[in-house]
């Protein structure tokens, strides 16, 4: 969904066109790809490393994403190859492309331990959406059966391909402190939870900069979900604490290249925001529960517009995650009936005091995959 925009500065007026890149820094080059849903493209980074190339993240499956790869191979490299694929996190927009990167240059894959694993059964979880877990997730949820027949339907389009190139066999793990040397530089390994598993960031001091993937994005901000493969699970604690870590260990004057929207500088006031946001949201909720409602009930408290599409499915795991951070601060108590959960605030005088206003959902851009 859009947050506000405190304070950001954007130096750079558009995008480089598809199949080309712009050098942000030396040996630092930006480039795009396309994303066939609302939210058009993923941003991608080349980075320099003297005799090759380092890419980090690689694009979504299928053949229009190839096509301008090898355009950027034959035009943008200076005949030299890849050696490193860097993908931040497992989402298909990251990852779709790093067995066809890695295959043709016969290069190395670089990615957090959890990110890889999932990544490897993320296909068969995609299409495993018809066993008795992930019903029981739903109906607990109070989906209807429309809704979730729907559903299955809206994520079969993120299933890649059976003529995709799957994920490289090997990989070598990032862990969070690693330093790796690129283009003489080190860049750090800065680790994050809550929108993925261990999803990584490259920050370097040298450049002042912070490839921040999925992790930090300027205007919309990243989904957070609870998913029927981990019921109880609690990303949003993780995320709200992942994001605190960022302003303390890169400083305010780094210069933020994100996986959508544009570069920007002002990542702690964008840090800050993020987490008002999903405190605000919280607070909606808790405010929203002084009667009980289920977790479909309370869809419009985070969202305004009517949900179409795999942001469906996003959107009710994200909302089960604003829930079970609350549960975890004891704010709400769940409750199962008849096989549904309902959720109810603790706080007998919230009613009183509830904040005008809280109850309007902001306007909201897509969601992320
Ligand atoms: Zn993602």
């Amino acid at each position: 969904m859009e947050t506000e925009q405190a304070n950001l500065e954007y130096p750079y007026e558009s995008a480089p066109p598809y199949g080309t890149t712009m050098e942000l820094a030396p040996g630092v080059f930006w480039l795009q790809m396309p994303l066939p849903m609302s939210l058009n493209h993923i941003n991608l980074y080349l980075l320099d490393d003297g005799d090759s190339w380092v890419v980090v993240d690689t694009g979504i499956h299928g053949e229009e994403t190839q096509q301008y790869w090898q355009k950027i191979f034959a035009e943008h490299m200076q005949g030299k190859p890849v050696s490193r694929v860097i993908c931040t996190h497992l989402h298909p927009d990251h990852t779709g492309q790093a067995g066809f990167i890695a295959d043709y240059w016969q290069a190395t894959l670089l990615m957090s331990y959890s990110e890889y694993y999932q990544a490897r059964v993320m296909s068969s979880l995609l299409r495993e959406s018809s066993n008795w877990h992930t019903t029981e997730y739903f109906v607990r949820a109070g989906i209807d059966q429309h809704f979730l027949e729907q559903m299955r339907k809206d994520r079969d389009l993120f299933t890649p391909d059976v003529t995709d190139k799957p994920l490289p066999a090997s990989f070598i793990r990032l862990t969070d402190g690693d330093l790796l040397k690129i283009g003489g530089e080190n860049w750090q390994i800065i680790t994050g939870t809550g929108h993925s598993p261990e999803h990584v960031c490259l920050y370097s001091q040298k450049h002042r900069i912070l490839i921040s993937g999925d992790q930090i994005l300027p205007i919309i901000t990243s989904n957070v979900s609870v998913f029927p493969t981990e019921p109880e699970g609690n990303p949003m604690l993780g995320w709200m604490e992942s994001l605190s870590r960022f302003r303390e260990k890169v400083p305010n004057d780094t210069l933020v290249l994100p996986a959508h929207n544009a570069p920007f500088y002002g990542l702690h006031e964008r840090v800050s925001a993020l987490i008002a946001h999903h405190e605000d949201r919280m607070l909606a909720i808790e405010e929203s529960c002084v009667e009980p409602h289920t977790a479909v009930d309370l869809l419009p408290v985070l969202f305004k517009r009517k949900l179409e599409g795999h942001s469906r499915f996003m959107a009710l795991g994200e909302c089960v995650a604003h829930l079970h951070c609350l549960m975890t601060h004891n704010r709400i108590e769940r409750r199962l009936e008849n096989g549904v959960y309902s959720y109810l605030s603790v706080d007998p005088g919230l009613e009183q005091r509830a904040t005008p206003g809280h109850h309007d959902a902001p306007d909201d851009s897509p969601l992320l995959v």
